[in-house]
């Protein structure tokens, strides 16, 4: 009959159950702890990290009854027997106190410093992510955005700390609370842990929730292990004596350290082959941990000339790391009765990173001057994840602790928490449109974090989104200004472009209704075949194509009805005129085109016959650089090339089209004018002389005293020729004393 060896008797004393006392007791092993590996460290910090954080968790109990204090005093315990730093103590004392007391980060900032602050503000920024769960494809994502959020390496150290005890006391949860949390913690921690090389910590997570999450496998392995466990280490035992004397007699220093496998990976190992559990012989593995690399290998070949390995099974993690560095020889053999078994042989400092990954950078930091420890944190940054980015100066990026691992992406959550990975500025349209088409069209607002915002605003990482919609909303043109993601972009384009070819098919129809009974085409007695011929010469299948191509202004109704009816309507003669579209035979009365005033001074190259008209946001003149624009139904719209309203407009080239000034008409433009001037006699008689000086017309003019300046303001509109004129008329303007400024309004 076995006694558990760890269980207490009786007669002996137990603690006095006043609920503060065991975490004073706690706290003060801590500190002892703390004390065998850091001695010169003042610990006043962290005494007062601890009072800081019992005064605000006062009153507050965990599940199992105990004070709430008892908590952070076990991460912090954790983060001890990893080595870490002081910071990262206190960090662990304080982990909670933002999440689930009164306090502030700010106040956490004053009493603790920058680095602390920073610290607990990145484990609250994770824990408030704890209320996801992810799914299982979303399950990289997650862990790739744990890391993309975390600036300080210690936060994510911290959170695994947390994480451990957490597990460790998992059973007085409910049992959903308790399948949540386990399963988070083998998808997402674990995983993380895997990463950053701490092959212990990722071990006791994966085993303590393979626990709550398959009990019954759980409980089926154990028994295995433990009804073997006898023959299995008597084996052990053999194999381990044997193996002794034949390094010793190579003279190969080991340690030798023989161990059943865990549960967890021998359950994986079970699910991979698909095999039974009576058919896992290796439940044992030998760890052989020498003092250099030859001697790995001279041990290997020891150990490969004692026993038969199995061919395939050898492999050479000396020569290629894994990516989070892990460096070993692993082999299989078949043993003395038959029986296979893994050997693992690496040195002590491969076993050290093996165990303790990028923790053990902080471990040693004390005893190891130079470069050495820090060269191997980089080199873990550097193989943590797919690492795109150059580091541009190591020594600067480490002194700052702060990583950025996926500078290209955030990653951002519905309300029900799933991710939304999305590159970095994207916007809530952005991220409507990821979620699905009809949430991005219907969108008409964004919470983020539970905010309002606009939805031009940019998402960060972590942030929480969710999109308002309203049946029947329309996407704007203006969202194509700012949208990061091309999904959006084309879905906004599409629908953009289908709603208007709506309209241009309705404009385009009554255009040209209006137009035979203008030119006596009587429509109704043309077959539907005759239509579709016409719509062919133009290339078009059918006649709501024809439709939409008068209403965005492609031709003229004139052209289509000329072919519809050639007996009725004559066919312009194409002929160069220098105002083309100022003749009567342009469309002067299609619906939605009026006559704008600068029609006939510009001409559509290569096409004529087209509404062309001057656009009002930003009123071109001659001589400027203009562009032109084909409506829906209005014809050619033409605007300056700077105007802003281009860039927006323009996003479809296929309506781009290009248009000059056309020469020698004699019209002119009017301009709006502003000149800001000082109060003083006399100014406007000098203006105006400068406009006659140049003959110019003035229509309109106003002064006003300026009511916030001691200053005052004329507008006038005159009337220009062209781009230069008005550049000679500003000027003129300019170098009157006591003139300000002069602007040109625009509409
Ligand atoms: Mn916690």
């Amino acid at each position: 009959m076995s006694v558990p060896s760890e269980s207490t008797s009786l007669t002996e004393p137990g603690p006095v159950p006043h609920p503060s006392e065991p975490v004073e007791q706690l706290y003060a092993e801590l500190e002892a702890k703390i004390r065998e590996y850091r001695p010169k460290d003042d610990l006043a910090v962290l005494q007062n990290a601890f009072r800081f954080a019992s005064k605000y968790h006062e009153g507050q109990t965990r599940d199992s009854g105990e004070p709430y204090m008892v908590h952070p005093v076990m991460v912090a315990h954790i983060l001890a027997d990893m080595r870490m730093d002081v910071v990262a103590m206190e960090t662990g004392l304080l982990h909670d106190v933002v999440e689930d007391t009164s306090v502030t980060v700010e106040q956490v900032r004053k009493e603790f410093g920058p680095e602390v602050a920073r610290c607990v503000d990145g484990v609250t920024k994770l824990t408030k992510l704890d209320v996801f769960s992810a799914e299982d494809r979303q399950a990289e994502s997650v862990r790739k955005m744990l890391l993309a959020m975390v600036e300080d390496i210690r936060v994510i150290l911290v959170k695994l700390a947390d994480r451990i005890h957490n597990m460790r006391t998992l059973g007085y949860l409910s049992p959903e609370r308790r399948e949540r949390i386990a399963r988070e913690t083998i998808e997402i921690y674990a995983p993380i842990a895997h990463r950053l090389g701490m092959g212990k910590v990722r071990g006791e997570l994966e085993d303590l929730a393979f626990q709550h999450l398959e009990p019954d496998a759980y409980q089926e392995i154990l028994g295995a292990i433990e009804s073997k466990r006898h023959s299995n280490e008597e084996f052990l035992a053999e194999i381990r004596l044997t193996v002794e004397s034949e390094l010793r007699r190579e003279g190969i220093p080991a340690r030798i350290d023989g161990r059943l496998k865990r549960p967890y990976s021998v359950f994986q190992k079970l699910r991979r082959q698909k095999i039974s559990l009576d058919q896992v012989y290796d439940l044992m593995a030998l760890r052989i941990l020498t003092d250099s690399v030859k001697n790995c290998y001279a041990a290997l070949g020891v150990i490969h000339n004692k026993w038969r390995p199995i061919p395939g099974r050898i492999k050479d993690f000396i020569a290629i790391p894994r990516p989070n560095l892990y460096q070993s020889l692993h082999t299989s053999v078949v043993g003395p009765h038959g029986q296979t078994f893994e050997v693992q042989i690496r040195t002590e400092e491969m076993h050290r990173i093996a165990e303790e990954g990028i923790a053990a950078h902080w471990k040693y930091k004390e005893g190891r001057k130079g470069p050495a420890a820090d060269d191997q944190r980089i080199a873990w940054l550097r193989h943590l994840v797919e690492w795109q980015r150059e580091v541009q100066d190591p020594g600067e990026f480490m002194s700052t602790l702060k990583v950025d691992l996926y500078p290209e992406e955030a990653y951002t959550f519905t309300p029900r928490g799933k991710v939304i990975v999305l590159p970095r500025d994207a916007t809530p349209i952005d991220f409507a449109y990821a979620i699905h088409s009809d949430v991005g069209s219907t969108c008409v607002g964004a919470k983020v974090n539970g905010r309002i915002v606009p939805l031009r605003s940019s998402l960060r990482n972590g942030d929480i989104v969710e999109i308002m919609t309203q049946p029947g909303h329309e996407p704007s043109k203006d969202w194509l200004a700012f949208v990061k993601t091309s999904r959006a972009r084309n879905k906004i384009k599409h629908l953009i472009n289908a709603g208007e070819r709506v309209k241009a098919i309705e404009i385009g129809q009554k255009y040209l209704e209006k137009e035979a009974r203008r030119l006596g085409v009587q429509l109704s007695k043309v077959t539907k075949a005759d239509m579709e011929r016409v719509a062919g010469e133009y290339g078009l299948s059918k006649m709501e194509d024809l439709h939409a191509a008068l209403g965005y202004g492609k031709f003229s109704a004139r052209q289509v009805l000329s072919k519809i009816a050639p007996g009725v309507v004559k066919e312009e003669v194409a002929e160069p005129r220098p105002a083309p579209v100022a003749d009567n035979a342009a469309p002067s009365a299609a619906p939605g085109a009026k006559r704008a005033d600068g029609d006939g001074v510009i001409k559509v190259r290569g096409l004529d016959d087209l509404m062309v008209y001057r656009a009002k946001c930003c009123n071109p003149i001659r001589g400027e650089a203009i562009v032109g624009y084909v409506t829906r139904g209005k014809g050619v719209a033409v605007h300056a090339r700077m105007c802003p309203n281009v860039q927006s407009l323009l996003y479809d080239v296929e309506r781009k089209i290009e248009v000059e000034w056309a020469r020698a008409a004699e019209d002119s433009f009017p301009v709006r004018i502003v000149i800001h001037t000082d109060d003083r006699p006399g100014m406007l008689n000098q203006l105006t002389s400068v406009l006659s000086a140049e003959n110019t017309n003035i229509r309109s003019l106003e002064a006003k005293g300026e009511t916030d300046h001691d200053g005052g303001v004329v507008e006038m509109t005159v009337d220009v020729r062209d781009k230069k004129q008005l550049e000679k008329l500003v000027a003129a303007m300019r170098r009157i004393s006591g003139v300000r400024d002069v602007e040109r309004l625009f509409n």
